[in-house]
């Protein structure tokens, strides 16, 4: 059984434009208080939710779904695009590589229901950024302070490996959820090597300054990104690149000065796959020491 996929889009869409929303329309009484409007984040959220513009990914997830692991027979699997997790406000960015077949594509929350989301999040808990060290289900009570999970692919792949093609038709809502992202956002860590090369243009493509060369993976990597419209400074702030911001502001001087310019932090750590943690090569140590220095560089600790 699968829930939703009524929605055919062809391409990533502007994810930001309210869909018609039943809960929202005129034909509420207006006795009654009006519902909370969903932030554009969440709307984002619902529109990644619809999205059909990978064949092959669209036929994978809905075969998993379909098919199941017989430990999971029971479960109605979600079986869709997996969108962000985390608050819209959040200062910190995961960025991981895909949902897992039996575990975000079953549960529909970003690493929940695997090995993998068991060890992240164990270590989100262990450094302060989660409520519980457990993710099984989406109403499971977790909530995570500050920190925001994300993917720049949310279908799961066929053995964890979506074509380079895939990846760039994704990247659109990775884009737009950086931008919905930005005024908050200081600090990303980036799990594996996939995550990188695709992240790094999606930050430029969001506002932020990639170094060229763009600087190449590595665990412990940190990259200090300048701000949107901007560069790093010699005192390590991000400035604008010749480029005022007009904001009605003005400075002493006369001039506009400018807003919201912001850098940010990226931290590169191996991904928390089965094959890295059972290994050893990526150990809950390793882990929680880039979480706490992400978590510090954005604020958060
Ligand atoms: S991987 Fe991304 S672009 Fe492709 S179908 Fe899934 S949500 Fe849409």
């Amino acid at each position: 059984m699968i829930r939703g996929g009524g929605v055919f889009y062809r391409g990533v869409m502007d994810a930001t434009e309210a869909p018609s929303d039943p809960a929202t329309s005129s034909s509420r009484s207006t006795a009654s208080p009006a519902p909370a409007a969903p932030s554009a984040l969440a709307l984002l959220d619902r529109r990644v939710g619809e999205c059909r513009a990978c064949p092959r990914l669209v036929a994978w997830r809905e075969e998993v779904a379909r098919t199941k692991r017989a430990a999971f027979a029971d479960w109605t699997y979600w079986g869709r695009p997996v969108p962000g997790f985390g608050p819209s406000d959040a200062r910190l960015l995961i960025v991981g590589l895909a949902p897992a077949a039996h575990g975000g594509n079953r549960t529909g929350r970003m690493f929940t229901g695997d090995r993998s989301g068991d060890v992240l999040y164990r270590a989100l808990y262990d450094v302060g950024l989660a409520s519980q060290p457990t993710a099984v289900s989406v109403d499971d009570g977790l909530e995570l302070y500050g920190v925001r999970i994300t993917s720049p692919v949310h279908c799961a792949p066929p053995a964890n490996r979506p074509t380079p093609g895939e990846r760039d038709t994704c990247r659109p809502w990775l884009v737009r959820e950086l931008r919905l992202l930005r005024p908050t956002l200081r600090a990303v860590v980036v799990l594996g090597a996939f995550g990188w090369q695709a992240a790094l243009p999606a930050f430029a493509e969001a506002g932020w300054t990639v170094p060229r060369p763009r600087p190449p993976f590595g665990h412990g990597a940190r990259v200090r990104l300048g701000g949107p419209g901007g560069r790093e400074g010699p005192d390590g702030r991000a400035v604008p690149d010749g480029r005022a911001v007009p904001n009605g502001k003005g400075t002493p001087e006369g001039r506009d000065e400018p807003d919201g310019v912001h850098g940010l932090d990226v931290f590169g750590c191996f991904h928390v796959s089965q094959r890295n943690t059972f290994t050893g090569r990526l150990t809950p140590e390793m882990l929680r020491e880039v979480l706490r220095t992400a978590s510090g560089a954005a604020g958060l600790s």
